[in-house]
């Protein structure tokens, strides 16, 4: 067996584990794979060992993809930094977008979604940790950000997405993801159809599936360690 074939049943089994461990049902949790700087190669292995959902984090690397790898059918994340001028692409071939942190950006992706598509589902980011320079909504300012984006026509809000300041406290780690579920929790009892809590990377996935993540976004634990950053001209 390949070692992404590898990686890829024992992620499910860690996936598995933790929601027995958390008394939830493992099929409450979606496996998203992180291909940011893998080859359309890679994509195909793990493609073929049943996954599905993919998420892409540089835009014209993820068109090229997109574009190589159209004979599969795959469900297309885009979970990186959005310009507000590079919008159209990502609302013309993605089914997913869960970096929204502002109004602008999603009356955009409303305008440019083709209307012969479903509604694009959209996460708010949101900037737990509270971080100076980190994109993401502030929680306090969440529920105002929803309530706006959740008129715009061709967007189907889902939930909210989170990258938690990176910490080797656990204590610090988990409070960060528990804030999360209770914000999700109570943006929930106004909409109700919410149903996605995108966060738990390769390093923090079981805590996040403790702490009610519905999504997780996994790159490292399934490719193995990414060799080269992609450089931003690929932006
Ligand atoms: C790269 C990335 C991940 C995956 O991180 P790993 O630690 O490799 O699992 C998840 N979410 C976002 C937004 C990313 O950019």
């Amino acid at each position: 067996m390949s070692s992404i074939a590898e990686n890829f049943q024992h992620v499910r089994q860690l996936i598995n584990q933790a929601a027995l461990l958390a008394q939830r049902r493992p099929e409450e949790i979606t496996l998203l794979a992180v291909s940011k700087t893998r080859s359309n190669d890679e994509l195909r292995l793990l493609y073929q060992q049943g996954q599905k959902h993919f998420g892409e984090n540089y835009l014209q690397e993820s068109l090229d993809k997109i574009a190589a790898l159209s004979d599969l059918d795959i469900i297309w994340h885009f979970i990186g930094p959005i310009q507000s001028n590079k919008t159209r692409p990502i609302a013309e071939q993605f089914d997913w977008v869960h970096s929204v942190d502002r109004y602008k950006i999603a009356q955009r992706l409303s305008e440019q979604r083709p209307a012969s598509m479903p509604p694009l589902n959209i996460c708010l980011q949101i900037n737990i940790s509270h971080e100076a320079s980190k994109a993401g909504c502030l929680p306090n300012e969440t529920e105002a950000l929803l309530n706006e984006i959740s008129t715009l026509p061709n967007l189907n809000v889902r939930g909210l997405m989170a990258i938690p300041a990176a910490t080797d406290d656990s204590v610090i780690q988990k409070s960060a993801l528990a804030d999360m579920q209770t914000l999700f929790t109570h943006l929930k009892k106004q909409y109700p159809a919410l149903d996605t809590l995108s966060m738990g990377m390769s390093g923090d996935m079981q805590i996040a599936i403790q702490e009610g993540a519905t999504m997780v976004r996994i790159g490292t634990a399934l490719f193995g360690p990414r060799q080269y950053p992609t450089s931003k001209n690929s932006l």
